[in-house]
């Protein structure tokens, strides 16, 4: 093994990622006086979080009435009652105050007639329990999430947050009584190697859409947290539930927002139908994302598709207002021009449903401390380690997120894990030295793909990885092509030993970094299609053709899966909380879900 040395670090909270959860996160712990340092693999405010369009969910109220309980019943089923709905009430009763507070820090919200908060209609978002459409999605224009990062980031840097940008975390720091004591981190561009010591780790690295050949996430959507946790030898939670997002352009996989059918935009097939009509009579285009996309499906496999291969749909906002759409809409007007050669005002936007989001994650309560089980099966949390945003798994958002929902996630809990720090992290105490040889395993599997020296290409295995689960992992699922799946990514594993970095060096080395990557995403494959193919029911966006109804006498628990170093998976079980936090509202007992 080639020459490493450490330089070393100490700190409070040490936060791993700058998108929306991991900046509210760092700013809440900042100000609660302790001392904390934010880790980013890219500039903070270049996080997927600035990609988000449509807006962040809360019952403000401002277009007609709204109440919490609504927008938490409505949350409840959108996640098919695989929520846990003491996060969930946690969730939608905290809300209204996350987005007052990014109000009052500036984030450029637009503005209805009287000044307030603008809010547009957003699929599965209801009144009065189900009863119609709100309009709950606080939006600045379709560049939400860009608003709220830019905001967050100011906030963090007057805090006075420590930040250490473009280093790319590699393992945590765990000890021998199962303790997190931080982490480690490869410096990219001086190639230096560094420890974190922490008295608390705040996980907020974002989802893993990248396991997939089409999503609508950035190139940096790894999911290097979830894996980090699994190398730990903890489980990640209900991963076999991914969300395929409607309306991603045709070919490009780029996202056209949800508030473009929220400002009354509609999709169409072949024959020129308003085909959800037949699907979700009261809902139509509005219902939740699973349902679209699965609707969609159907279409296209029963030939009604458009385009010359009759593979796609056709989006329409050309009947809408051009001064709304310029208004409101402005982003993605670009994007269906530059992705798309579409002018929106004229001609629909060809469209397929796209991943989008990863309901999965790193197990936490809605304190954002991380769960795992002991041997009796009893949910016990991990001492030192938090999770926070689309990284973690709260679960609100159970088997199908609604949108919207995400944004408001982030700085609900990444406030939440803020206060928690705040309450049980000492900023006087002092901290034991790092256990013996940490980081050293971190080392070896850095040095193993350095000098990797294979024939397989990093991007050959990654594309391998990708179309197996595009393929075998998708909107409709049975029992045989998910099988084939496993044997798909086993043999992704079987092909790691051969693979091929060719630069040495460590300034730099983004073939390294892509290699340390792939290896996260496919453990992450693995636990999700391990979990999926043992999940014989149909619930939100696992939606199976062999098993096609909800099972909630066998299935209402969430999935925990473990997965070795071989890619070998063992997965367990956890019940989902079936109580509130408060007696303002009681359980919200299942039933059907139809829009
Ligand atoms: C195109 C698009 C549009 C969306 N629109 C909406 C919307 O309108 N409303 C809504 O509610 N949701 C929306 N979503 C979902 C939502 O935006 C995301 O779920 C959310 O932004 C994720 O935020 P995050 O803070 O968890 O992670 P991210 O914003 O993905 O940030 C992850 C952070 O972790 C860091 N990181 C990762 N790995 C490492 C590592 N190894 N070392 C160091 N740092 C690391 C990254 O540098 C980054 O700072 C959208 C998603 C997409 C893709």
């Amino acid at each position: 093994m080639s020459e490493y040395t450490w330089i070393d670090h100490t700190y409070d909270v040490v936060v791993v990622g700058a998108g929306g959860a991991g900046l509210r996160a760092a700013l809440g712990a900042a100000q609660s006086g302790l001392k904390t340092a934010c880790i980013s693999k890219v500039f903070p405010t270049r996080s997927h979080t600035v990609a988000a369009q449509g807006g962040i969910s809360a019952s403000l109220g401002n277009m007609g009435e709204d109440d919490w309980r609504w927008h938490m019943y409505d949350t409840v089923k959108g996640s098919d009652w695989l929520g846990d709905q003491d996060a969930i009430e946690y969730l939608c009763r905290n809300a209204p105050d996350a987005v007052y507070e990014l109000e009052h820090w500036g984030v450029p919200f637009s503005r209805t007639e009287e000044g307030k908060i603008y809010q547009r209609a957003f699929g599965g978002m209801t009144r009065n329990f189900g009863e119609g459409p709100v309009q709950r999605t606080c939006a600045a224009a379709d560049r939400t999430g860009h608003a709220i990062l830019h905001t967050l980031y100011g906030q963090c840097v007057k805090e006075e947050t420590e930040f250490f940008i473009e280093y790319f975390a590699l393992d945590l720091i765990m000890d021998d009584d199962g303790v997190c004591r931080g982490i480690t981190a490869w410096k990219l561009d001086d190639g230096t190697l560094h420890r974190f010591r922490a008295k608390s780790v705040i996980l907020a690295t974002g989802g893993y859409g990248r396991a997939y050949f089409s999503c609508t996430s950035a190139h940096t959507c790894t999911g290097d947290g979830n894996a980090m946790v699994l190398r730990a030898g903890l489980p990640l939670q209900d991963m076999e539930f991914v969300q395929f997002h409607p309306t991603g352009i045709y070919g490009a996989g780029v996202l056209i927002t949800e508030g473009v059918r929220g400002e009354g935009g509609y999709l169409t097939n072949s024959e020129g139908e308003r085909f959800m009509e037949r699907y979700a009579p009261s809902a139509k285009d509005l219902a939740s994302r699973d349902v679209v996309s699965r609707s969609m499906t159907v279409e296209i496999r029963e030939g009604r598709g458009v385009g010359p291969k009759k593979d796609h749909i056709y989006l329409h906002l050309d009947h809408l207002d051009p001064d709304i759409i310029h208004k409101r809409l402005p982003g993605i007007s670009e994007s269906a021009r530059v992705f798309a050669g579409v002018d929106v005002t004229r001609d629909p936007i060809p469209v397929l449903p796209t991943v989008h989001y990863n309901m999965g994650g790193i197990p936490t309560n809605y304190h954002g401390e991380v769960l795992t089980v002991n041997k009796q099966g009893e949910e016990i949390t991990v001492p030192g380690l938090m999770a926070v945003g689309e990284a973690a798994c709260v679960s609100v958002h159970g088997a199908n997120r609604l949108g919207s929902n995400s944004l408001i996630d982030l700085v609900v809990f990444g406030r939440a894990a803020g206060l928690r720090v705040g309450d049980t992290v000492d900023a006087a105490s002092s901290q034991p030295d790092l256990p013996k040889g940490a980081g050293d395993n971190t080392l070896a599997r850095l040095d193993k793909y350095r000098n990797a020296k294979g024939k397989t290409p990093t991007a050959k295995l990654r594309d391998d990885m990708q179309r197996a689960m595009q393929e075998n992992c998708a909107v409709f699922r049975t029992g045989e092509v998910m099988s084939e799946g496993v044997e798909r990514i086993k043999q992704v594993y079987a092909g790691l030993p051969d693979i091929h970095v060719s630069d040495r060096t460590m300034v730099w080395n983004t073939d390294l970094m892509e290699t340390l990557e792939l290896d996260n995403l496919v453990a992450q494959a693995a636990v999700t299609v391990n979990g999926a193919v043992a999940r014989e029911e149909s619930r939100g966006a696992h939606a199976r053709e062999d098993f096609a109804d909800r099972d909630d006498e066998n299935w209402m628990k969430h999935t925990l899966a473990w997965c070795d170093e071989a890619g070998n998976v063992r997965l367990g079980y956890r019940g989902v909380h079936t109580f509130t936090l408060s007696n303002d509202i009681a359980y919200i007992e299942p039933k059907a879900r139809v829009y």
